[in-house]
Formats: C-alpha cells, sequence, structure tokens
C-alpha cells in the first residue's frame, strides 16, 4: 500500500471523508489513510492517533516520508485523546478495529467530539455496538456501505448529529444496509446464519444450564431477526 493506493476497504472509508475537513484518524497504524487524503488534496489537516508505539513510529515515518509533516500530526495518544480542542476536528475515522472496541472508544472519549461533525466508523465484527452507540449519543446513521476484500466482508457505518430510532433489526444489520440488500449484504448474514446454527448444534449438544439456554434464546432471536430481512 502506499499514499497513492489504498485497500478497497480503507478507499471505502475515504471515499466518505468530506473535502477540505480536518480529519482525526484513530488507531491509525501506519497513517495510511490520512497520507492518502493529504495526497489527494482532500483534506487540508490531520491528526493521526495511535496508542501504540510501533505503530505509531510507522505513523510518523510514512508521514515524514511522504513529506507531510506540517499537514499531518502524529499523535502518541488512546483513543479521542489525540483531539486537541484547538485542533477544530470536523471528522474522524475510526476503522478496522471490532464494534465493541470502537464503540468503547467513544464513549470513553466523548468529551473530545464537541466540534465533530460526522464520524466514519469501519468495524470489523459487530457493527451493531457502534450503531448502538450513536443512538445512544445524539448520532443517527446518514450511509452505510458494505464490502467484500480478501474474502473478508467489512462494513462501514457514517454517522452524524442527530436522533434516529431504529429497530432491532436495523441496529443488528443496519437501517441503511437493509435498505440496498446488496448481494455482499446477503452473503454476510447467510454466513452469520450458517454460523449460529452450527453453534446452536453444539449447544443443543451440550448440558442445558441456565446460561446455555439463555445463549441459545439470544442465538434464536437473532437468527429469526435475520431470516426475515432475507426472505424479503
Ligand atoms: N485504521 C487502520 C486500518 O483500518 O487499516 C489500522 C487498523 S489496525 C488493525 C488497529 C489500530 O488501532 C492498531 O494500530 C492499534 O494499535 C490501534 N488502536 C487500538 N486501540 C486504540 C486506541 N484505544 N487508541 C488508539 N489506537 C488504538
Amino acid at each position: 500500500m502506499n499514499t497513492n493506493q489504498l485497500s478497497k476497504r480503507l478507499a471505502l472509508v475515504a471515499s466518505f471523508v468530506p473535502r477540505d475537513t480536518v480529519l482525526a484518524d484513530i488507531g491509525s497504524d501506519h497513517a495510511y489513510l490520512p497520507c492518502y487524503l493529504t495526497n489527494k488534496g482532500i483534506i487540508s489537516k490531520a491528526i493521526a492517533g495511535e496508542v501504540v508505539k510501533g505503530p505509531y513510529d510507522q505513523a510518523v515515518r510514512n508521514v515524514q516520508a511522504n513529506g507531510f509533516g506540517d499537514k499531518i500530526d502524529v499523535r502518541l495518544a488512546n483513543g479521542l485523546q489525540a483531539i486537541q480542542p484547538t485542533d477544530g476536528v470536523e471528522t474522524v475515522t475510526i476503522a478496522g478495529m471490532g464494534g465493541t472496541l470502537i464503540a468503547s472508544i467513544l464513549e470513553s472519549g466523548k468529551d473530545c467530539l464537541a466540534g465533530v461533525k460526522r464520524i466514519i466508523a469501519q468495524p470489523n465484527i459487530y457493527a451493531i455496538a457502534v450503531r448502538q452507540w450513536a443512538v445512544e449519543n445524539g448520532f443517527f446513521i446518514v450511509d452505510e456501505e458494505i464490502l467484500l476484500e480478501d474474502g473478508k466482508i467489512y462494513e462501514v457505518v457514517v454517522l452524524e448529529r442527530g436522533i434516529a430510532h431504529y429497530t432491532p433489526t436495523e441496529l443488528l444489520v443496519g437501517p441503511i444496509l437493509k435498505e440496498k440488500a446488496s448481494a455482499v449484504f446477503h452473503a454476510k448474514w447467510e454466513r452469520e446464519m450458517q454460523e449460529w446454527n452450527r453453534v446452536l448444534t453444539a449447544l443443543n449438544q451440550a448440558e442445558q444450564t441456565e446460561e446455555i439456554q439463555q445463549k441459545k434464546a439470544s442465538i434464536e432471536y437473532h437468527y429469526e431477526l435475520v431470516r426475515k430481512v432475507l426472505a424479503t
């Protein structure tokens, strides 16, 4: 990967970044995303936040090698603590982590989101946690996409400020992804249902404790929600 070419997954995240915005890319790793957006002239300024020293050093090297030191500030920081009030950050990207981790980073740093208008999240799994965090924190879903790359399926959830209510099904599968109903969306949930079936078979063979029964009930509940979506 270089500053001209991103993975399909990161390119999809990049496609939702507004022009001329001040960006904070949280969990930036190599800083590929802010380097690409700077190279294309899409953003004016970026903060690349990274909590682990190795990836942070790599991000610093990439930014320097590309001559973007005056445009991208790489910061060693936990989550949204990378953002200072004077930065004027309007857009946050947070990609390539589980949905639960993304939601916990957003929750524990929400005081740093004061001027933020758009959050572009790319949870690798459990996107429901991001959607739940959004509705509980005055954000709504303005767009969603799903893509297949190297056999893996990724979702991108784009949030802006506003109030919305979603059904349990919409929180699970994504209100906009459900409407778009792409082939990849169908493939994702067919895979998920197969996995749930496999787990249910195993759970049925286990001793039927209360915990096992609760687990089964939860899977059966979600299975039924998804079955209805795929049947429409
Ligand atoms: N965002 C890049 C992408 O999508 O390709 C990198 C994804 S990488 C799998 C996740 C990165 O997030 C790692 O470099 C990890 O160190 C970083 N990370 C995890 N928790 C973090 C946190 N609380 N604050 C900042 N960075 C974090």
